[in-house]
């Protein structure tokens, strides 16, 4: 074999193994290819799933820099996911201390720990929370990042709504609560701290309401609640109970006189009107006062004995403060126990009626009674009006009370002049409280139980006190004319005791007046008093009314009433009220009557 033939082989074997090499290389790099196109579609894919979670994703390798982002969490910065690879996570963010945040984060967890923080990511427009989870894989950690700002918005409005009055902006009754109970926890772990309830309930308020409308009285709330606030400090809390009903927690205080103090600052500042809609309007407060005892253990009593000591202040004569103390607790409890008490008796009838004679002063005869109600209370037996009428019109009861009364002595007139025919036709008094007038039925009612009674109704007379009358002079002098429209007499009671506006009088459909027995016992002592029941009298008749004096104890009294032209008398010299009983012997014992 020739070198030359050995040579050529040689290298076409060089060239086969080199085709083959070639050929392998191409195959290699095809597949390289292949798995780079595999791989990057791997990646897309990988992408496009992080893309789609609502929230923001990235992870990191162990030096804090990007190995990825999500398109959301990268769109937040304006930025496409690529431009974050390989950068440290901290150079876009702007929110201090992001990446020792970071560093801290990854670092002190165990692997495949997550854990959930917010945390605060700044960009130019705004301010994201996010709450963050962390996953370790390997050298890198995957935060998953869940946009909560909108949420944390929803529960702060939620919260905001829940322990806010909306009308004023102050802490309403349940975080006034909240703030109470934990000054109470306070108190039981440290001596001499002390704090003190503020009560505030305005007086008068309804009157804003009904005359200047419910915006000015809501404006007014507002207004009031500033003012509150100038006049106390910090750490102390006002709320808004309700209505015009406010609340103050005093807090850490060296004792009674700092309350008193914040009181008179109060009401002192009250003296200021406010300028609402270019009106003045003046204000005034009752406050009470109850001071932490160490003996206090719910927040709801401290509160409640504040409110007492406000009630008190009410009934002292309002726009002034009074501070708490036990003997206010039982008498909250005694008027509790009269409310439970007088609930009680009117479902079970426990009352019956008294009646006292009027007399008709020109013939010396009876001409009607009076219904005075008495009440047998359980367990105490016979108790007089004046002991459970204020109870009774506080609480409403007394709506109920007079319609039970008007019934009764209906019926009780009906009986008697059937039975007494020959004397002249007797008329019944039934009093009516001013608390009558807001019941929409009234009119219907007593035209209802005339009717059932069949008593005529010429025969009835309703007292109306001119106090009540003058409370709301419009709406009851409409439903006046409808009861005279129905035929019934009318007659203002008590009068010279309630500065009632004269000029009213001509408008309202009165058929009597009854003269005050403070001016009858005043007769006696003197010229000055008679001219002033002189005038009352003359005043009366101008008007076409005829006059009552009422409480008539002595022939003085009497004859001075006789001199005066007074039509009528009611009193203790010709009867106290008595019950059905006595009045029928004394009927048929007194001919003349
Ligand atoms: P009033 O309507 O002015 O009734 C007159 C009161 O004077 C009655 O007291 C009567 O007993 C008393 N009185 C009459 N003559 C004399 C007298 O010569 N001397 C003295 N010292 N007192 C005399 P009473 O029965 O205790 O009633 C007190 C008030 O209670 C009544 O004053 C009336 O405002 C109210 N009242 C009584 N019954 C009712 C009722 O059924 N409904 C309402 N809403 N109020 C009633
Ligand atoms: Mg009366
Ligand atoms: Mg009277």
């Amino acid at each position: 074999m020739s070198t030359d033939h050995q040579e050529s082989q040689a290298i076409a074997a060089l060239q086969e193994q080199l085709a083959r090499e070639v050929a392998l290389r191409e195959q290699a790099e095809q597949s390289c290819e292949q798995a780079e196109a595999a791989l990057q579609e791997l990646r897309d894919q990988f992408q496009a799933v992080l893309d789609a979670v609502p929230g923001g994703v990235s992870w990191i390798n162990s030096d804090l820099q990007y190995l990825g982002i999500n398109s959301r969490l990268a769109s937040t910065y304006n930025l496409n996911p690529k431009d974050f690879i390989g950068r440290p996570i901290g150079f876009l963010s702007n929110s201090p201390g992001f990446t020792e945040f970071v560093r801290e984060f990854v670092s002190s967890d165990e692997q495949g720990a997550s854990r959930e923080l917010d945390m605060i990511i700044e960009d130019n427009r705004r301010t994201y929370l996010v709450m963050a989870q962390k996953y370790l894989l390997g050298q890198s950690a995957v935060f998953v990042g869940i946009d909560i700002t909108e949420r944390k918005q929803a529960e702060e409005k939620l919260f905001h709504e829940a322990f806010y009055d909306k009308l004023t902006g102050l802490p309403n009754r349940a975080l006034y609560m909240e703030r109470l109970d934990r000054a109470l926890e306070h108190a039981k772990r440290r001596e001499n701290y002390f704090f003190a309830v503020i009560f505030l309930d305005f007086d008068d308020f309804k009157l804003v309401n009904d005359s200047l409308g419910h915006m000015v009285g809501d404006l007014l709330l507002a207004a009031i609640a500033r003012r509150l606030e100038s006049a106390i400090r910090s750490v102390d809390t006002v709320a808004r109970l309700g209505g015009d009903e406010f609340v103050i927690l005093l807090d850490d205080i060296e004792g009674l006189k700092d309350a008193t103090h914040i009181a008179e600052r109060i009401q002192r500042s009250l003296t200021v009107p406010f300028m609402l809609n270019e009106q003045e309007i003046f204000t005034a407060v009752s406050i009470g006062i109850a001071l932490n005892r160490s003996d206090y253990e719910r927040p709801v009593d401290l509160l409640r004995d504040a409110d007492t000591a406000m009630y008190r202040a009410k009934v002292q004569g309002r726009n002034r403060y009074e501070v708490f103390d036990r003997t206010m607790h039982s008498e909250v409890m005694q008027r509790l126990e009269l409310e439970t008490d007088l609930h009680r008796s009117l479902d079970q009838e426990d009352f019956l009626l008294n009646y006292q004679p009027i007399v008709h002063l020109g013939s010396g005869k009876i001409s009607g009674f009076e219904a005075l109600v008495r009440w047998q209370r359980p367990q105490r037996g016979f108790t007089i009006p004046a002991d459970f009428i204020p109870c009774a019109e506080e609480t409403g009861l007394i709506v109920r009370l007079d319609r039970w009364v008007l019934r009764e002595a209906c019926f009780q007139m009906k009986e008697w002049q059937q039975k007494f025919l020959d004397h002249a036709p007797l008329t019944m008094n039934v009093n009516l409280s001013s608390r009558q007038f807001t019941q929409p039925d009234l009119v219907d009612y007593i035209g209802q139980v005339l009717k059932e009674t069949q008593l005529e109704p010429q025969y009835l007379k309703l007292e109306i006190t001119e106090s009540a009358i003058m409370e709301n002079v419009e709406s009851v002098a409409t439903i006046l004319k409808d009861l005279r429209t129905l035929g019934i007499q009318m007659s203002i009671d008590d009068f010279g005791t309630g500065y009632s506006s004269l000029s009213y009088l001509h408008r309202l459909p009165l058929n009597t007046l009854k003269v005050d027995r403070s001016f009858v016992t005043q007769i006696d002592e003197g010229n000055e008093n008679l001219e002033i029941v002189r005038a009352i009298i003359t005043l009366a008749h101008s008007l076409s009314m005829d006059v009552v004096a009422e409480g008539i104890e002595t022939a003085n009294q009497l004859m001075h009433f006789r001199g005066l032209q007074c039509e009528y008398a009611q009193g203790h010299l010709f009867a106290a009220a008595a019950d059905k009983d006595t009045i029928e012997n004394i009927i048929m014992q007194n001919p003349q009557w």
